[in-house]
């Protein structure tokens, strides 16, 4: 008996401390789209925090897009980040060949978003890190490539913005339709959790894309499953601003 009550406690005191040492740091990219309303409606269901790192010309694109953007700022769990004004055209080496326009870039969408300093960016198209305590660049990118661009880097974090890149991304087709199911993404996040490295210990910033979870995908069906698993399996979610 003694044993069974102390077993118990034991879970009661572990599982918290458990759930803080492996937070999930849901980020998605490239809004207002479609597929930004089927998100915002799952995050004020499912009450989880989450970033939304917005694409200024797309905010501005037309009034869906602008009450979108009204919408998540709204929401006291919905972080609003910038991811550029004009997400580089695609065009990324030529982007970052250009450092001051790099800059005036992120401003712009500042202005557009009504974000202000300090502002969570995350830069388009590339998975960089520049925080107040740490740094960390592009492994996908080549030594050249990368040194060539950090002056870049460099200028906009040191213009009023904290950089962030991701873990693990939920992927998709060109089409905008997820790769991964559900069961196989979070079998992924658990493996990560138990064998992975991460940027920080503990932390996994999981990278998504609005345009994934447009009906047509069943996409909001998808991200609700998605937060119902991690829930069950006592992850933590995290706002990013305390991720640093
Ligand atoms: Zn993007």
């Amino acid at each position: 008996m003694l044993l069974r009550l102390s077993a118990t406690l034991w879970l009661l005191v572990a599982s918290p401390a458990l759930a803080a040492d492996r937070t999930v740091y849901l980020t998605f990219d490239d809004g207002p789209l479609a597929g930004t309303a089927n998100i915002l409606d799952v995050l004020q269901a499912e009450q989880v925090p989450a970033t939304l790192f917005m694409v200024g010309m797309h905010a501005e694109a037309n009034a869906v897009n602008r009450a979108l953007v009204q919408r998540a700022k709204s929401m006291p769990l919905v972080t609003i980040g910038n991811h550029s004004y004009s997400h580089a055209y695609n065009h990324y080496r030529h982007f970052y060949g250009d450092t001051e326009g790099v800059v005036a870039d992120m401003l712009r969408a500042n202005t557009v978003l009504g974000l202000k300093p300090a502002v969570h960016a995350r830069l388009p198209g590339r998975d960089v890190f520049r925080l107040p305590s740490m740094s960390k660049d592009d492994n996908s990118l080549g030594l050249a490539q990368a040194g060539r661009e950090d002056p870049d880097y460099e200028f906009v974090a040191a213009s009023g913005f904290w950089l962030y890149g991701w873990d693990h991304e939920w992927v998709h087709e060109d089409s905008g339709k997820p790769v991964q199911s559900v069961d196989h993404l979070v079998s992924e996040i658990d493996h990560l959790f138990g064998y992975g490295h991460f940027v920080k210990p503990g932390k996994l910033i999981l990278l998504m894309h609005d345009e994934m979870f447009q009906d047509a995908f069943d996409g909001k069906a998808k991200l609700a499953a998605l937060i119902a698993a991690l829930k069950l399996r006592h992850y933590a979610f995290g706002a990013i601003a305390g991720y640093d």
